[in-house]
């Protein structure tokens, strides 16, 4: 049964994302190690919608120059011939800690200097991957997606010093796409409820569940002690999710998930009905996530799912969730 189940689920790899009443949904991949890139062609992925960049320092103990950057990035637009390849800078710290910290270690690193924060205080490091991704746009459609961003004068500075990358590469002769889409996570409750002006900047949003759930819950993701609070259908993440989709949808743009959440089946039918039409996890996770499309009525999940968006009984959630 177990082999026949494979089966299926390798028929399904070369099927498009559509739904009953005939809604096409995107399936990106989530990739982060040289392993996920060969699994990659065989996923049938529609992109890559989170790239994760850490290993770029996992790997090596010196932090990776331009040109290591460069074709790491290039490797995966290969792979992808054609299709996009959203490049998240780096998000270093918090649970994602490789450094040997030279300074005091942070007494709360979850809510430290990780990720965005992080590269804006490095700069110089920060420019160096700016603009190899910039620079790999010259070979395919690379996109760049910002972790952990929480408030405007963040973004305002990114942007700013990707102009002065652009500048910069503009001089020197090298060639990049000057309409390079970048996009930001909103994995951060202050994010999720300020979504329309983060939509207003940014070509495109991108949902991590994992940190949003973290930071909404108030538990640390890593932390064996709180982790049965862990909780994807809390009434308060699955509005924060709701008010996501549908703000960028009405600001008109894009909106992913990249979080475990849209890698698990048990949730795609809600998500569909909650209006997400891109999701993006492991490789691996794809064809079951398609299943579900397949079997799935958009029509009838829009009311279900906004039933379940009111409901409080974290038992009857899940019922209904199970149900839909
Ligand atoms: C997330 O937080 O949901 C996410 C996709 O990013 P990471 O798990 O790498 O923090
Ligand atoms: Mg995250």
């Amino acid at each position: 049964a177990d082999k026949e189940r494979k089966k299926k689920l390798a028929r399904l790899v070369k099927k498009k994302a559509i739904t009953r009443d005939k809604v096409p949904v995107h399936l990106f991949a989530n990739i982060e190690l040289v392993e996920d890139i060969r699994l990659l062609k065989a996923s049938g992925s529609d992109g890559v919608g989170l790239y994760r960049t850490e290993f770029l320092y996992l790997e090596r103990h010196h932090e990776a120059d331009e040109e290591e950057h460069l074709q790491a990035y290039r490797k995966v637009l290969k792979a992808m011939d054609g299709k996009p390849v959203v490049i998240r800078t780096l998000d270093v710290g918090g649970d994602k800690e490789f450094e040997v910290q030279s300074g005091p270690m942070a007494l709360n690193p979850a809510l430290g200097l990780r990720a965005i924060r992080r590269s804006l205080k490095k700069p110089q490091s920060f420019l160096r991957q700016l603009r190899a991704i910039l620079r790999a746009s010259a070979d395919g459609p690379a996109q760049i997606l910002l972790p952990m961003v929480t408030n405007l004068t963040e973004l305002d500075q990114v942007l700013e010093l990707l102009d002065f990358a652009k500048q910069q590469l503009r001089k020197a002769k090298l060639p990049f796409d000057e309409n390079i889409h970048i996009g930001g996570m909103i994995e951060v409750p202050a994010a999720a409820l300020q979504a329309k002006a983060f939509a207003d900047r940014l070509d495109f949003l991108s949902i991590g569940t994992n940190d949003l759930i973290q930071y909404t819950l108030a538990l640390d993701r890593i932390d064996e002690e709180v982790n049965y609070l862990y909780d994807p259908l809390h009434p308060g993440v699955l509005r924060l999710i709701e008010m996501v989709i549908s703000t960028g949808h009405r600001a008109g743009v894009p909106v992913a998930m990249c979080g475990e959440m849209a890698g698990d089946p048990t949730y795609t039918k809600l998500l569909l009905g909650l209006g997400l039409r891109e999701f993006s996890a492991h490789p691996s996770t794809l064809s079951e996530i398609k299943e579900v499309i397949l079997d799935s009525d958009i029509s009838k999940l829009k009311a279900k799912s906004r039933r379940i968006l009111r409901m409080t009984d974290p038992e009857k959630i899940l019922a209904a969730v199970s149900g839909l």
